[in-house]
């Protein structure tokens, strides 16, 4: 049986991937600082072949026992979190994948890191495919961010080459499911949490901007795929189907049933203005494209979110 760590388990994406990794067989170990993770979110899970350890991975981290395979999936993940937290988000990106990566190399255990769409900042090349090298200003509110995954990456690929450590990298899009919090900001929850209360749902800029949504269970399945795969090269995990801000915040309207309005409110800087994964590598590599439409997936998640507020 295979023993995995996963740091940032407790998190949205972390810990459903520590569930599926337990549905595969494996043994999980699954670590968290709960700075922006919730042990809400792996509750259910006490009682399987789970445990889970408090620690924040930009100390040393002491792990007792073999370990077959790593996700770092360790980092606060949505604007207004690295906006909060610019200091730790840097310092998880490099101190804390530095540390993942020592463990990596003294187990002998393959890596995957959690990267992200953010790597292309706000890009010049649509869709984005994995050799666009991006259009990322360091110094912005995001570059806190985004440089702190491309420096990750780097790193990764500095293991991989001059340690031999077996590596892979996933640059996720933008992703919506069950367990996003409520108040991380990102437009989901944003959208799904003023809609059910019946309150101004609040567009940045003219709402013209594009993102595409992938559902948890697909990007999860994606990535487990790639960690089994034999490539050390980025690969872009998302689903291509694309819409505006716009457009996505009258399908939460319609969808909840909702008398929001929707407001317009200032773009943050240096908001991307496009963004759509090409997923031609995922294809050919792994074989994997998303199944479940942004219709189906939104229901879920809108359960979720009525639960989560004590709405009926
Ligand atoms: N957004 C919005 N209203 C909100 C939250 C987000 O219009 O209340 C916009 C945001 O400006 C961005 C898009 O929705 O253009 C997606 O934002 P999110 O924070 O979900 O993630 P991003 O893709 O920017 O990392």
């Amino acid at each position: 049986m295979p023993r995995t760590l996963v740091t940032g388990g407790a998190g949205f994406i972390g810990s459903h991937l520590c569930e599926y990794l337990l549905d595969q067989g494996h043994s999980v170990v699954a670590m968290d600082n709960l700075l922006t993770g919730d042990p809400a979110n792996i509750e259910r899970l006490i009682g399987r072949d789970f445990v889970f350890v408090k620690h924040d991975v930009t100390n040393y981290i002491a792990l007792e026992g073999d370990l077959d395979y790593i996700f770092h999936f360790a980092s606060p993940a949505s604007p207004i979190d690295y906006l909060k937290l610019p200091i730790q988000t840097l310092k998880v990106g490099s101190l804390g994948t530095h540390n993942v990566l020592g463990v990596a190399k003294a187990k002998k255990a393959r890596i995957l890191l959690a990267s992200t769409s953010e790597v292309y900042g706000d890009p010049l090349v649509h869709p984005q495919r994995e050799d666009y090298w991006g259009n990322v200003n360091p110094i912005g509110p995001r570059g806190v961010y985004d440089e702190a995954k491309r420096f990750s990456e780097a790193m990764v690929m500095a293991y991989h080459r001059f340690h031999g450590v077996e590596t892979r990298i996933v640059r996720i899009f933008n992703t919506y499911g069950p367990r996003m919090r409520v108040e991380d900001g990102r437009a989901i929850p944003a959208f799904m949490s003023q809609a059910l209360k019946n309150e101004d749902v609040t567009v940045f800029g003219d709402g013209t901007q594009t993102r595409s949504l992938c559902f948890a269970s697909d990007l999860v399945e994606g990535i487990y795929r790639l960690m089994l795969s034999d490539t050390s090269d980025p690969v872009n995990i998302g689903n291509p189907q694309e819409l505006t801000i716009l457009d996505l915040a009258k399908k939460v309207i319609a969808a909840t049933g909702s008398r929001s309005r929707i407001v317009e409110r200032p773009l943050p800087e240096d908001d991307p203005k496009i963004r759509q994964p090409d997923i031609t590598r995922a294809r050919k590599i792994l074989g994997w494209e998303p199944k479940v439409g942004l219709d189906e997936g939104l229901i879920p998640t809108i359960a979720y979110f009525r639960s989560k507020l004590g709405i009926t």
